[in-house]
């Protein structure tokens, strides 16, 4: 199936000042700029999706200086239909901010039936990243990544798949995601040799999810990788959204997300406990979750989801406050149990 395009013509100008607030960091030793904040496009913007509402998330985002927008071939759902759709907009609205803009697609999950549509072989890489520019309607993307270990494919291949994506000119350049931390390092190290230096590593990374504190961040850090934060609010959970029951209209409520009631529930003392902390911090939890991954420099970006632009707002002005006092942190990790 393919999308008609029955967005309103109307035509978008971006607002001039659209670069005064937001806060940019470098990413890794590269010269590359990333946005604190960029948002990515799993969720909310496939064809089961209003697309009206994912353009006036997009245009709200990037007049708040977000530059970042990042998706992968299987984002839906149907698989595709995230990338289809912001190609459209893409041409619709950002065509003549596109060199303003990174944009990353990813291959790694399966994506479609046989041996070849699935992990990380270089006949998946190439072919799925030029199905990924197709649905863009883009020559190049920005960033981009192999999704996921594949436990079978020599590592050298997947690494010189992504070599061989900047080389042709279809990635300007690479990165992954889901790594641990001992792959990560071996994986930088053969980018490196092939002289397409790993730019970054996309980690899911939140308040209910440290597992890059142990070793990640510091072999990121040492290599001059970026880190960017995935699901940084716990796909909503960390927000106040589920305080008082789950909303029919949340992801925890749809079909066809990742995100389980019980999961919600289960967590729900803490959501509460950390809610009190935000309030006498004069946070909002959103604000709260996202300062708080950006409070340390090794994080280059989070990379939220947002279902509205009232909630891209909210989670925004987490940039006004990313300072913590000890005392602070202390109590998140005691809610957290850290
Ligand atoms: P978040 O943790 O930011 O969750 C986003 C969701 O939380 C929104 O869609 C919305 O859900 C809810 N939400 C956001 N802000 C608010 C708010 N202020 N108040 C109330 N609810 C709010 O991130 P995602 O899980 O969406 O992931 C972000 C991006 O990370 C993805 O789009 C993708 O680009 C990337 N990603 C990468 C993965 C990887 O393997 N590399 C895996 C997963 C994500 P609701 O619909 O309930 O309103």
């Amino acid at each position: 199936m393919r999308i008609t395009d029955k967005t309103n013509p109307t035509e978008y100008r971006a607002i001039e000042d659209r670069y005064d607030e937001m806060t940019y960091r470098r990413c890794g030793h590269s010269g590359i700029l990333l946005p604190a904040i960029s948002l990515g496009l799993w969720h909310n913007f496939g064809y089961l999706d209003n697309l009206e509402i994912g353009r006036n998330i997009l245009r709200a985002a990037f007049d708040a200086g977000i530059t970042h927008f990042d998706l992968a071939n299987n984002y839906g759902p149907p698989y595709g239909s995230a990338e289809e759709n912001f190609g459209l907009l893409l041409k619709r609205d950002f065509a003549k901010y596109r060199d303003e803009l990174i944009i990353s697609s990813k291959a790694g999950y399966d994506m479609w039936s046989g041996p070849y549509g699935n992990y990380g072989s270089k006949k998946y890489l190439v072919a799925s990243c030029d199905q990924s520019l197709k649905r863009m309607g883009l020559e190049y993307v920005d960033i981009f990544y192999h999704h996921r270990p594949d436990p079978d494919t020599p590592l050298e291949e997947t690494m010189s798949a992504l070599d061989l994506l900047v080389r042709q000119g279809k990635a300007l350049y690479v990165g992954i995601s889901n790594y641990p931390a001992d792959l990560a390092e071996k994986a930088a190290c053969i980018l490196k040799d092939l002289g397409t230096p790993c730019l970054i590593h996309q980690a899911k990374y939140s308040m209910f999810e440290r597992w890059v504190e142990s070793d990640l961040l510091d072999i990121l850090d040492d290599n001059g990788i970026g880190c960017i934060a995935f699901s940084p609010l716990a796909q909503g959970m960390l927000t106040n959204k589920y305080i008082d029951g789950i909303p029919d209209d949340s992801r925890a409520a749809k079909e066809m997300t990742y995100l389980e009631r019980e999961h919600v529930e289960a967590k729900l003392v803490q959501i509460k406990q950390l809610h009190e902390i935000a309030e006498s911090r004069g946070q909002k939890l959103s604000q709260m979750a996202l300062s708080w991954l950006l409070k340390d420099d090794r994080v280059t970006s989070v990379l939220i989801g947002a279902s509205s632009t009232n909630q891209l707002k909210e989670n925004l002005e987490a940039l006004d406050k990313i300072v913590f006092e000890e005392d602070e942190i202390k109590k998140i990790d005691e809610v957290l149990g850290v």
